[in-house]
């Protein structure tokens, strides 16, 4: 071991940053995290507003199976801190964890701030230091680290370097992805950064979006490519977003990128069957307005009728038109035209990221020894369910082991340390 103890920095203190950080620290390095928000976390706290869902409980090859192409090369980081290590760690901060009925894990506090809270302290008790307000803009050529920070520019040297710097969906919670640009400048491979888990386009009627933005259109399920998604879809006023999209989002994603177009078609009662409900509309009393039968008898919200009306539109095939059987067919398989993708900045998570061709195994990157990354940066995608904090948490620990391995290793510093051969990840209680 080394008279001092090696820096290492990390960069970005989101929870791929912080993991890698903790397991650098409990790894025997002296580590200072810098962010260019003033508070830590900021993402992760607006994920809890949703109730953070951790991760799954699902079987961990299923788990695996949400990461398509990059499960293989997330494999080993998911495998040494898979969920279950997830919720003991969490447990270790005094936030116990629960299964709620999809199979998805959550805080049993329901919210991120007090597992946020507990573990910046028991980070600052490890030793981490914070430098916050630090917007990091690339190395020098003598491969400092740059900073603009508010007194102007600051430039460090690190031993070992931790990037973890987030994706490119909301950037006023921190993570703008001006890292992209550093990287390439720096013929670092990045694929391009693509909104995922994201909301569509979709060309509405005046009509229709004066009167139902906003509006969820609750219980439903969307099909699209041979895939099918059970949830709700919010009507906002360029188009629609929500869990149900959220989960088929990928592919109507690249769909679109290949045709301009796609098309996804909504069952707005799933769970009534197709004779069923065609039997149902078959007794529409003759007096009955349209309108008022959907609404009391079929049980649809007035947003999903209004979508039957956008889909059906005014021409021949009108609403009114319709015969029961190709009503009862409508209303379980309403089309709808997405043509464009939101913004990533409403985004949940974003696609792309700094190649797995220029990471090795311990999250290093193979031409700029010494540097490692961790979390949404690197180059692969997953739905909604926790599998994008799993994956952000493990990678980060991978990091933050892969740093101490690196430090310690017996051809870097000479003297073999017992750590060296068994990278450290955070320490369960
Ligand atoms: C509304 C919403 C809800 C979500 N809910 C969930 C959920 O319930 N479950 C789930 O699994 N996932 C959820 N996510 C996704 C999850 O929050 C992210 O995948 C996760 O936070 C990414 O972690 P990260 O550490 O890689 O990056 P981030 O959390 O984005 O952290 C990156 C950090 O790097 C800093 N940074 C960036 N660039 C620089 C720079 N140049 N210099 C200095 N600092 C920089 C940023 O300020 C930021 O603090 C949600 C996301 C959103 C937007």
């Amino acid at each position: 071991m080394p008279a001092t103890l090696p820096h290492v920095v990390v960069i970005g203190a989101g929870p791929a940053g912080l993991m890698a950080a903790e397991a650098a620290a409990d790894g025997g390095a002296t580590v200072t995290v810098y962010d260019r928000m003033a508070a830590p976390g900021r993402k992760l706290l607006l994920a809890g507003r949703g109730g953070l869902n951790l991760t799954h409980s699902e079987n961990i090859e299923l788990l695996l199976a949400r990461y398509g192409a990059a499960a293989t090369r997330l494999r080993p980081a998911i495998e040494s801190f898979p969920p279950e290590a997830l919720r003991n760690w969490c447990e270790s901060l005094g936030q116990t964890t629960f299964v709620g009925s999809s199979g998805r894990i959550f805080p049993t506090a329901f919210r991120a701030s007090p597992l946020l809270r507990a573990w910046i302290a028991r980070l600052k008790s490890k030793g981490v230091v914070f430098s916050l307000r630090h917007q990091w803009t690339g190395w020098d050529e003598a491969g400092l680290l740059r900073f603009v920070a508010p007194g102007g520019l600051v430039e460090v040297r690190a031993e070992a370097t931790v990037l973890a710097l987030g994706g490119a969906s909301w950037p006023r919670f921190g993570s703008d992805a001006s890292w992209a640009e550093t990287m390439r400048r720096n013929v670092i491979e990045v694929s391009p950064l693509k909104p995922a888990n994201c909301g569509f386009l979709v060309s509405w009627s005046d009509i229709f979006r004066t009167r139902f933005e906003g509006e969820p259109l609750k219980n439903i399920e969307l099909s699209f490519d041979g895939r099918s998604a059970r949830g709700e879809a919010l009507v906002t006023r360029t188009g629609i977003e929500g869990g149900g999209v959220y989960a088929l989002s990928a592919q109507m994603r690249d769909a679109i990128a290949a045709s301009g177009e796609a098309i996804v078609e909504i069952n707005l009662r799933p769970d009534l069957g197709l004779t069923t409900l065609e039997a149902e509309i078959a007794l529409r009393p003759a007096k009955q307005s349209l309108a008022t039968f959907l609404r009391k008898s079929i049980r649809l919200q007035p947003v999903a009728i209004g979508l039957l009306h956008e889909s059906a539109g005014e021409g021949p095939e009108r609403l009114s038109s319709m015969n029961a059987s190709q009503l009862a067919k409508l209303i379980h398989a309403a089309p709808l035209r997405l043509i464009g993708v939101a913004p990533i900045e409403r985004a949940i998570s974003t696609a792309g990221g700094i190649t797995f061709t220029e990471i090795d195994s311990r999250f290093m990157l193979v031409n700029r020894p010494g540097v490692f990354v961790a979390g949404e940066m690197i180059d692969w995608e997953a739905p909604t369910g926790g599998y994008l904090l799993q994956a952000c948490f493990a990678t980060g620990a991978a990091a933050g082991a892969g740093v101490v391995n690196w430090l310690f290793s017996s051809t870097r510093m000479g003297t073999p340390d017992p750590r060296s051969s068994q990278p450290s990840l955070p320490k369960s209680p």
